[in-house]
């Protein structure tokens, strides 16, 4: 029997897929790093599946050479993949798993910007009742930056959903050019003209602060930005001060620099200014997401057990490079 440590939160997401999962035996543990490693070594698991915590140190030395840490989720921005590697143990995450739902999540954002739904429940609520001007998506602009899994499904229901035109740009030449209305490498021409920015990057040292106090002056005044993607792409001291001051009609996040959500500058509580909408980290967590995500992660240790190194979703980091 395979033994497999899951942290609590992903275990509690998918419950019956760890419970019933053949041939594994799956443990409930702790996320937090220094009280999972002591369950690692305790019960001797070779296998964890964690979830976005960040782990810098004692789960490397915990784990055994030949050892994987698997992702209940695809952004491994939490996992320090060149120090694992260096322990031999793999990393592996669950692509495709959850690209509808973080899509759905980014198109859910947008609509709620655009109709103002978060203030017009909040109104109701408050046993006021008034009518909100709103935008129609139809016929507006929307850039999707980071034209990868998510990004592309964004891309295809905004434009064949909602009929909006859709501008796409990434760092990289993409293959399926033709869903977007336009193409570009180029941030300030994807962002000129937009509605609504939404951020499909990676985290990763080239992607910090992408959005800043002067790339945010780049996009038009009128426009939301949505991040589903990450917090380290957004310099929220600077999204504050534009929401702020009216140069940038609202944003709707669902990733933040410190989660749960601390403000880096108490004065500069993102949660206080009614243009901006917060959701806390939702993007993947619908049911059939979270069944599909534990599948996949158990899958992957089941094939790193039999030695099928090479049919595993390893981190792009490690393809090509583990034999
Ligand atoms: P992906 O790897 O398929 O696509 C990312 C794309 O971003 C790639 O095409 C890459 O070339 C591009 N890119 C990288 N740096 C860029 C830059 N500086 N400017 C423009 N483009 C750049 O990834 P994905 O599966 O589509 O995931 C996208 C993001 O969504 C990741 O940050 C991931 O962590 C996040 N995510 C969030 C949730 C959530 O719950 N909110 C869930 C899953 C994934």
């Amino acid at each position: 029997m395979i033994k497999i440590a899951v942290t609590d939160l992903e275990y509690d997401k998918a419950e019956n897929v760890f419970l019933n999962a053949e041939g594994v035996e799956c443990f409930r543990v702790p996320s937090g790093e220094s009280e999972l490693a002591r369950h690692i070594c305790e019960k001797r698991v070779r296998y964890v599946v964690v979830g976005v915590d960040k782990y810098t140190g004692a789960l490397y030395d915990a784990l055994p050479e030949g050892g994987v840490i698997a992702r209940f989720g695809v952004g491994y921005d939490g996992i320090d993949v060149e120090r694992a590697a260096g322990r031999g143990i793999l990393c592996c995450n669950t692509p495709a798993a959850l690209d509808d739902s973080v899509a759905e999540c980014a198109l859910a954002l947008i609509l709620a910007a655009a109709r103002e739904l978060t203030l017009c429940a909040a109104d109701l609520k408050n046993k006021r009742w008034q009518s909100r001007v709103g935008r129609e998506l139809s016929g507006s602009t929307l850039a999707v930056i980071g034209c990868g899994r998510i990004g592309t499904k964004v891309a295809c229901a905004a434009k064949n959903g909602f009929g909006m035109r859709v501008v796409g740009q990434d760092i990289r030449d993409i293959e399926d050019v033709e869903i977007f209305d336009e193409f570009t490498t180029d941030f300030a021409v994807a962002v000129g003209k937009a509605d609504f920015v939404s951020l499909h990057v990676p985290e990763n040292p080239s992607t910090k602060n992408l959005i800043n106090a002067e790339s945010l002056k780049l996009i038009p005044e009128d426009a939301v930005l949505i991040n589903t993607s990450r917090g380290g792409p957004v310099d929220e001291n600077a999204l504050y001060d534009a929401v702020a001051e009216g140069s940038l009609a609202g944003a709707a996040l669902d990733v933040f620099k410190n989660e749960p959500y601390e403000p880096l500058d108490p004065a500069r509580d993102l949660r206080t200014l009614e243009r901006i909408i917060t959701t806390p980290h939702i993007g993947s967590s619908t049911a059939e997401a979270c069944t599909r995500m534990a599948e996949t992660a158990l899958t992957n240790i089941k094939w790193a057990a039999n030695g099928e190194v090479a049919k595993m979703n390893l981190v792009p980091e490690l393809q090509g490079i583990i034999p």
